[in-house]
């Protein structure tokens, strides 16, 4: 998958849904307004479902986030905050969103418990002694606000901690984006939006679309989980006979197998045999005429061409064969090796820069097209069968 495909799937695309949500917000106030009732009442029964979904899922910090969330609602419903406590509310909650963009799921309540319940208080410490400088330097940080930063308006610079780490959560979003990180990083700026236009996204809507994004997460994360392959990132076996459902009377099937590759894993470990099976399938992925791969399992792969006559897929196969025969490898000592001290690893990084090890590999296909009379299961054990034709005459072709 390339990066640009993966960055608009987990970043650019959860981003324009929540501008078009705001500017949905923007456009129907007065709708809203009918509404407001239900919008109110409403956290508490998504955000309970998401913090509950999410549990399930092992989703934990977003659990977190939701009882905060849930736990703030209810004081707000019963209390107004003075300016103050909403700074350090803001400025916390920010806190809370970027640390947890850092660590890892691990259950609601577990022996790690104590050190997410030692997170969240230490950033509202973090939060009160920044407002407490703030308000006893008052001077002192006037005069470092007009000498260094006089362009930020008073509110501003009071929110610099706040706009610091957001930039560094940000950082982190495009760097590494997944979903998870999507919807922290979108929680972020809908909890930053709220604090400065709270008569434009109040906080029952604020909550409402947060629960909306963490449930979207959730589900659509164990999607990819049901039906992707976590090595390659193809869809997995699963998707695959999700698609022979669907499949009309005309289409071809092709299985792919690397060949020798026991002998590769032997010879240069599993890690770069992952690493192989990882460029293997980017290979597949790029299949010309209407081909769509999947990791079948192991070093197996199936390309299943919807509506095409095996006469017309044969030389995609073929292109793809050479395409994967083609193609050199590099091979990084450190992944053939393992971990070794960081000094004998940075003097053969010096030598590998001079000459770089490739390795090759090829795959041999089956190919076969459906017959009338056949069910999907059928037609693959036809593709299995010209696929050990392909190995018997000797590897790297393609058979029918
Ligand atoms: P042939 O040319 O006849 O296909 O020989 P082969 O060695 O490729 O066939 P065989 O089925 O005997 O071996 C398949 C090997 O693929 C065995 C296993 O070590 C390796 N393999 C399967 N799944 C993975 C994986 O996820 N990662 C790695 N690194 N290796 C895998
Ligand atoms: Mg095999
Ligand atoms: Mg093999």
């Amino acid at each position: 998958m390339s990066s640009f495909y993966h960055s608009c799937r987990y970043l650019l695309i959860p981003l324009l849904i929540t501008a078009i949500l705001l500017g949905l917000i923007e456009h129907f106030q007065e709708f809203w307004l009918n509404w407001q009732k239900t919008i109110q009442y409403m956290p508490y029964w998504l955000l309970g479902c998401a913090t509950i979904i999410s549990l399930q899922f092992n989703r934990s910090r977003l659990s977190y986030i939701g009882v905060l969330l849930l736990i703030f609602y209810v004081f707000s419903q019963n209390s107004t905050f003075n300016p103050k406590q909403n700074e350090l509310i803001l400025i916390a909650g920010g806190l809370i969103i970027t640390v947890f963009s850092f660590i890892k799921d691990r259950g609601l309540i577990s022996v790690h418990s104590l050190l997410r319940v030692g997170i969240i208080l230490t950033c509202f410490l973090t939060a009160y002694l920044w407002i407490l400088m703030l308000s006893s330097y008052s001077q002192q940080m006037l005069t470092l606000h007009q000498t260094y930063l006089p362009f930020l308006s008073a509110s501003n610079f009071s929110r610099l901690p706040l706009y610091f780490i957001g930039t560094i959560l940000f950082i982190k979003l495009c760097w590494n984006s997944n979903l998870l990180h999507t919807s922290l990083g979108i929680t972020f700026l809908l909890w930053l939006i709220h604090f400065s236009f709270p008569n434009w996204l109040p906080l029952s809507v604020l909550l409402n679309m947060i629960a909306f994004f963490f449930l979207a997460t959730v589900l659509i994360d164990s999607y990819f989980l049901a039906y992707r392959d976590e090595l390659t990132g193809l869809p997995s076996r699963r998707a695959l006979f999700n698609l022979s459902l669907s499949l009309g009377r005309k289409y071809s099937v092709a299985m792919v197998d690397i060949d020798h590759f026991k002998k590769f894993n032997d010879t240069y470990g599993h890690d770069v045999g992952d690493q192989v099976l990882k460029l293997v399938a980017a290979k597949l992925a790029q299949v010309t005429g209407g081909g769509k791969a999947f990791r079948y399992g192991g070093e197996e792969f199936t390309i299943v061409f919807p509506s095409k006559e095996i006469q017309r897929v044969l030389s995609d196969l073929d292109q793809v064969r050479v395409n994967i025969e083609k193609y050199n490898i590099v091979l990084r000592e450190e992944k053939r090796k393992g971990k070794q001290d960081k000094n004998a690893t940075k003097k053969r990084n010096k030598k590998i820069s001079e000459k770089q090890p490739t390795v090759n590999v090829t795959v041999s296909i089956g190919c076969a097209q459906h017959q009338v009379d056949q069910n999907f299961e059928q037609c693959m054990k036809e593709a299995d069968k010209a696929l050990y034709k392909a190995k018997d005459s000797g590897r790297n072709q393609v058979c029918t």
